[in-house]
């Protein structure tokens, strides 16, 4: 095998053959001038016309295109994560295969990953997005509500165009629609996230595969994310802290009729507070083991494959 390249692009690919020569044109003539080692993973995911193809006819004639076939449409997110495990390159870049994204910004994301002390993550941000506003009205209010929420204020979670060092996306699992989460997540590793102004231009080859129904996905995964970035290593203080609660509002509830019975001799059986209270000492209780359980499965996922609660560094920037 060929040494390492010192960057990795990898590209998703579903229904694309259209485009896929043209992306791999533009790909070469934006990064040939860079001067550094690269290889392009192209991902074919489960494409059904002829993508998968397409990229292999190319790359016989071209040593630095790669392309990796999934078996089926796994969606984009599974499309990244198969060009991360096979990605080679100290540096990762990741981009849309649909011509949308512009390769000669990739370069100024380059540049920007080593100013200064240096950054980890470089994101692309589409402050000119030339996509319908079904999309863009969604994700307006999206990125506010994911950089709310996880605290790494970025204008465009959305933007596959991003550089990334390949130590810090080798150490995300990602699952559902998460490649979005990839600077969030990272940052509640310690990562240190940039961003630039990038070009995009409207599809002018092939349909979009996505439609309104990604807002509730991400919306979803963004529960899901931040569950993990808060209380991903201690479960049990989440369900533990709202178990007490209803713990101690049912404690109260039962203490005062247990009262009323038996110094004040009223009758409590028929009364819906003793309902409430009975139903909200027990929630309480049964939170407080499901925090329990949430801890063993944790501990069963960080120590069954060695997984550190902390990140180390691994550079010396
Ligand atoms: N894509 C993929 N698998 C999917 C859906 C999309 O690999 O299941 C790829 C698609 O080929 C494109 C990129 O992901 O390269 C972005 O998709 P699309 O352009 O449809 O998204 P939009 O720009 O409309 O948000
Ligand atoms: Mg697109």
């Amino acid at each position: 095998m060929s040494a390492a390249p010192e960057i990795s692009v990898v590209i998703p690919l579903y229904n694309e053959v259209e485009n896929v020569e043209d992306l791999c044109r533009e790909l070469k003539a934006a990064l040939d001038p860079i001067g550094r080692t690269y290889e392009v993973l192209l991902v074919d995911d489960g494409s059904k016309d002829g993508t998968g193809k397409r990229a292999l006819e190319l790359a016989k004639s071209e040593p630095t295109l790669k392309v990796l076939r999934l078996r089926r449409n796994f969606g984009q997110t599974a499309a990244f994560s198969a060009g991360f495990d096979h990605a080679r390159g100290k540096v990762v870049v990741t981009s849309d295969g649909d011509l949308q994204n512009d390769p000669k910004d990739i370069g100024p994301l380059l540049a920007k990953l080593d100013e200064g002390d240096g950054y980890d993550i470089v994101c692309g941000w589409r402050k000119n997005r030339h996509d319908p506003l079904s999309k863009k009205i969604p994700s307006f209010f999206a990125n506010r509500l994911i950089s709310w929420a996880t605290g790494v204020e970025i204008h465009d979670y959305g933007c596959s165009l991003k550089v990334l060092r390949a130590d810090v996306v080798k150490g995300i699992r990602l699952y559902g629609e998460m490649h979005r989460f990839i600077p969030a997540v990272a940052s509640s590793m310690g990562v240190r996230v940039a961003e630039v102004v990038v070009n995009h231009r409207p599809r002018t080859r092939g349909v979009s595969k996505y439609g309104i129904g990604r807002t509730t996905r991400v919306l979803l995964d963004l529960f899901t994310v931040k569950f993990f970035m808060t209380y991903g290593t201690r479960p049990a203080h989440l369900f533990g802290l709202f178990g007490l609660l209803f713990g101690a509002v049912g404690f109260g509830i039962l203490s005062y009729l247990a009262f009323i019975r038996l110094f004040a001799d009223q009758s409590i059986g028929s009364r819906p507070l003793l309902f409430f209270g009975g139903l909200s000492f027990l929630t309480g209780i049964l939170l407080v083991n499901f925090g329990l359980m949430a801890e063993l499965l944790m501990r069963t996922y960080h120590e069954s494959q060695n997984k550190p609660i902390y990140v180390l560094k691994t550079d010396d920037r």
